[in-house]
Order: C-alpha cells, then structure tokens, then sequence
C-alpha cells in the first residue's frame, strides 16, 4: 500500500480536529493535531510568565523548549519538556496565547519541521491552518473545511461548557474573529485555502455527512 497523506485545513472551530481523529481512525493512519504545538509553546510563554505577545523574548526562548508528540491507545498526547500537557493546552487563554506565538516566523519554523518529521514515511491525517499550502504541498488530498463564525462559535462553546468550562458565547465569538483575523492576516504562512484544496462549509451537517463527502474522495486502493 502506497502512503498517502489528507491536509485538513481551516479557520478555528470549523471541525477540523473531530473530523480528522474520526477521519484516521477509519483509515487506520495517523492523525497530527498541528495546533495542539502552537498551544504547547503558549504554554510554555504562560507558565514562564512571558508575555506570548514579545515576540524577541519568545525567539530567545525557543532552544528551551521541547515539544514531542506520542500516541497513548491511539490518542495523540503532546509532551512540552516532558511532560504530558493535552489537557492543559485547551483553555481559552492559550488558544489567544497559540494564535499570537503562531505569528512568529521563527515559531512556525520549528513546528513545521517536527511536523514534517512525523509525516514522513507514514500514512497520515494532519490538521492545521498551512497544512496543504506550506508543511506538506504535496499531500495526495487537501481539504478546506470552513462554516460560519455563529456555528462555529456555538461548537467552541457546547465543547467547553460540556468540559465545566463557564465562558459566554460572545466572548467565543469574539476571540473566534480575533484568532480568524491573526491567522489570515500573518506574514508567513497565514491561512488561506490551498488552490488544489476542495472547500467543504460544514456549516449545518453532520459529523457524519462531512466523513462520508471526504471518504468519497479518496481513491480506494489508497487504504483498502
Ligand atoms: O487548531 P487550534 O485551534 O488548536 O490551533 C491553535 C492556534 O494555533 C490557531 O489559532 C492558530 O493560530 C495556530 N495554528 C497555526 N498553524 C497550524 C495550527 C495552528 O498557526 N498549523
């Protein structure tokens, strides 16, 4: 069997992360959760009480940390110097922290060399935001998954109030075009819609009908 690769790139909380999990786990190939680095470097800024928006002392600072991706029963699990941090990494304070270390050139650099590391030599599902249009040009499909900020918004706030999370909708919604807008917007590597990549608005469907519209494209004799 041939390797192949799937980019899944898109803008926060378009479903990109249940999809490609559910998508690998199909396949029975790997899946990389790109942001799950960013959110480790945040991280990292917070717990050293850096501000994640200086820029030169996060460049000063990168040598000193060290971000592994395992696979604990087929779940993806981030170590940063070490140690387990998967859980740690999803409250909304890093997500603002990952959206501002992710603008830095020299940041981006390091992750996509790790990340290109893993795909190397593996069948793989890898989700992000440059994944069809920097990390990995040549991957056999590359799809664009957008929906709107309202759906979007309510996905981000179902997932964190089932988590005991107390935030307000509108705050999500806020932070959603805040990170949307660092994303686009960044010098290198911003996100954007690769030309080869096909655009799925999830907006409305299932979890279910977005798996069965990627499946289908997908040649057969890829995973059979
Ligand atoms: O996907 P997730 O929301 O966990 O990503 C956190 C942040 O990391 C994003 O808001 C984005 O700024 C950044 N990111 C990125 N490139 C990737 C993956 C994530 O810039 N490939």
């Amino acid at each position: 069997m041939k390797h192949f690769s799937i980019a899944i790139d898109g803008p926060a909380g378009a479903g990109k992360s249940t999809i490609a999990k559910l998508l690998a786990n199909k396949l029975k190939i790997i899946y990389v959760d790109t942001g799950a680095m960013y959110r480790a470097v945040a991280l990292y800024c917070i717990n050293n009480e850096i501000n994640y928006n200086d820029k030169e002392s996060i460049k000063n600072i990168l040598d000193d940390i060290d971000i592994k991706i395992v696979y604990k029963e087929n779940n993806q699990r981030v170590l940063l110097n070490g140690k387990d941090v998967s859980n740690e990494i999803r409250t909304n304070e890093v997500s603002r922290g990952a959206s501002a270390v992710a603008t830095i050139k020299e940041v981006r650099i390091k992750m996509v060399e790790l990340q290109r590391n893993i795909a190397k030599g593996t069948s793989i599902v890898m989700d992000g935001r440059d994944i069809g249009t920097y990390v990995l040009p040549n991957a056999d499909i590359k799809i664009f998954l957008t929906a709107s900020v309202e759906e979007r918004a309510n996905r981000r706030y179902k997932e964190l109030f089932q988590k005991g999370v107390n935030c307000s909708l509108e705050e999500i919604k806020n932070e959603i075009k805040q990170r949307d807008k660092n994303d686009s917007s960044r010098e290198f590597a911003p996100l954007k819609k690769a030309k080869d990549a096909i655009e799925i608005d999830t907006t409305g469907m299932t979890v279910e009908e977005v798996i069965e519209k990627i499946v289908k494209l997908i040649p057969k004799d890829f995973y059979n």
